[in-house]
């Protein structure tokens, strides 16, 4: 909403938007043989130009249509003031072209995403979330997060927050075709390049500095990517949105802080008797592992442990996996914490006006797992940086420019952050006529989202670390923050509105 609102704030700067010109490519890629819109191009030097108009010119070139590059392609072609731009899109996935074949009743796939209240936002604004809305999901109002000691538990309720929902498990696939349904119904200059990049020439400081009227000039301050199938393209701006391995980033030379966690995510779909509407989090000594529900009777597990650990439990047979699991969430490790310890009975008596509503709902054991209902998979798990999210013609997004452990399943929210902030400082730059390469403008995107990212990634690294350790007085530290966090009703509501993307860390602003 705030982005619709900033999107008429400058509105008013714009004396004639363009009308919109479609060049939707289903099944090849299109050769725009007029110059996109934002381009100069000098009638003195038509020739010039014609002899460089066989090399198709974007304003926007999204390096990696995966589920924040496509986010920014719908966000981008939302928007009054962005819809007119050209834009292409690299990326070898021949989902961009055909679509990926979903069906309600498939088995579900085992990569999901919990996806915060602030990216449903972001969804429907662009009109995908209707999409979503037709394919599994499942909202959760309920979440329990506890420690194998058995000293403290967490419970949230949506209710604390005054909310309806604290998320909803979606499978990454429909996220996916979702954008993708939502883009097609967008009447936009785009272009879907199925390759991938190879290389990329970006301006010197002399072509810079040359930069004048000529058209050949003003190529020569263009970006000019190189694609594996031969293609050649122009843009004003390259946004890398191809995940952690980033070639853009590492073609801009653009360096990253980071480090791997000497641990692993193992993954799958599970089933149970009965629908879940909790996601469940255990602590346990070698990492956590979370029970998402995701609709029907099934339920996503998200188990952290060593890399030998996890390569074991790839290749175990179901039963037991199956036994290894409920052993993992709930008869394994420890004893189940007692609501009475810390809970209702005690805290909640002496601290009456600030309990929280679901403090006195009391320890509730997880859902029996009886099925394995995917196949297994493991990923190594790691935190990385980029330095910089902006140089001259060059922006990153999404995985691109942060990777986080899952464990608060925030990865792919904090890339939609992106999406949303860059898609309004692009805004920004067209209502006032800047070129949307220009790296001051692209410096406000980095600004805005280093800020709030390197915030969330220091928190989630801090839970990383607390929970590797296991050492006598530190459980106790950690189960009387779990106890804190389920009575005091403020504390609470500030973790949902921190959780839920509504509202920035404290030490961001
Ligand atoms: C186990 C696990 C669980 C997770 N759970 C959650 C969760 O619950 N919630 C959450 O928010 N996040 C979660 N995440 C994180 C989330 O999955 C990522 O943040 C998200 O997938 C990043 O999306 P992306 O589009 O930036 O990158 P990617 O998904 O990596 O997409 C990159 C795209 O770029 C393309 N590409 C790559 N190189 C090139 C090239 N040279 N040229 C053209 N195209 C290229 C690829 O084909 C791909 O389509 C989890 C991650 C893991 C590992």
């Amino acid at each position: 909403m705030s982005r619709l609102i900033a999107t008429r704030r400058i509105a008013s700067n714009i004396f004639a938007p363009r009308l919109a010109t479609r060049s939707f490519c289903n099944d090849a890629p299109v050769t725009l043989n007029n110059a996109p819109s934002g381009i100069h191009i000098d009638k003195e030097h038509e020739d010039e130009e014609r002899f460089s108009n066989d090399v198709p010119q974007h304003d926007i070139a999204i390096v990696g249509g995966g589920m924040v590059g496509m986010a920014l392609a719908c966000s981008l072609a939302s928007m009054p003031l962005t819809k007119h731009l050209s834009i292409a899109i690299i990326d070898s996935n021949p989902a961009l072209l055909n679509g990926p074949s979903i069906k309600k009743d498939d088995p579900p796939d085992p990569r999901v995403s919990t996806v915060t209240p602030a990216t449903i936002s972001l969804f429907k604004d662009i009109g995908a979330w209707e999409y979503v809305e037709q394919h599994r999901h499942a909202y959760f109002d309920r979440m329990q997060v506890w420690d194998y000691t058995g000293f403290g538990y967490t419970r949230y309720n949506a209710r604390d927050a005054d909310k309806d929902v604290l998320g909803c498990v979606v499978e990454n696939k429909v996220l996916h075709k979702s954008l993708l349904s939502s883009l097609q119904d967008k009447d936009i200059k785009k272009t879907i390049y199925s390759t991938r990049l190879s290389s990329m020439s970006l301006p010197t400081r002399s072509s810079v500095s040359e930069t004048g009227a000529s058209a050949s000039k003003s190529l020569a301050n263009l970006a000019k990517l190189e694609l594996s199938d031969g293609t050649n393209l122009y843009a004003k701006l390259v946004v890398g949105s191809d995940g952690s391995k980033s070639r853009v980033r590492e073609l801009a030379g653009i360096k990253t802080t980071g480090w791997n966690y000497s641990q692993s995510a193992v993954i799958c779909t599970v089933e149970h008797p009965a629908e879940n509407f909790c996601a469940w989090q255990r602590f346990l000594p070698a990492g956590p592992i979370a029970l998402l529900p995701i609709g029907d009777n099934y339920s996503n597990i998200v188990w952290t442990m060593s890399p030998k650990d996890a390569s074991n439990h790839k290749i175990m047979n179901e039963a037991d996996f199956v036994k290894a699991v409920n052993h993992a969430l709930d008869s394994g490790y420890g004893p189940r914490p007692d609501s009475r310890v810390f809970g209702g009975d005690v805290f909640s008596s002496f601290f009456r006006p600030n309990v929280t509503s679901s403090v006195n709902e009391g320890f509730e054991p997880p859902p029996k797992v009886v099925k394995l209902a995917s196949d297994k998979m493991a990923f190594p798990l790691s935190l990385m940086h980029a330095n910089q999210y902006a140089s001259k013609r060059v922006v990153l997004i999404g995985d691109a420019a942060h990777t986080v452990h899952p464990l608060a399943g925030q990865g792919v929210n904090m890339g939609y952050g992106d999406v949303s902030s860059l898609s309004d400082v692009i805004a920004d730059g067209v209502a006032v006529g800047s070129d949307i390469g220009e790296v001051t403008l692209l410096k406000k995107y980095e600004t805005d989202r280093k800020t709030a990212n390197i915030a969330m990634m220091a928190v989630l690294d801090g839970f990383q670390k607390a929970y590797s350790v296991d050492f006598g007085p530190l459980n106790i530290l950690r189960a009387a923050a779990f106890n804190g966090a389920n009575v005091f009703a403020p504390l609470k509501r500030n973790i949902i509105s921190y959780a839920s993307g509504e509202r920035r860390l404290p030490f961001m602003s």
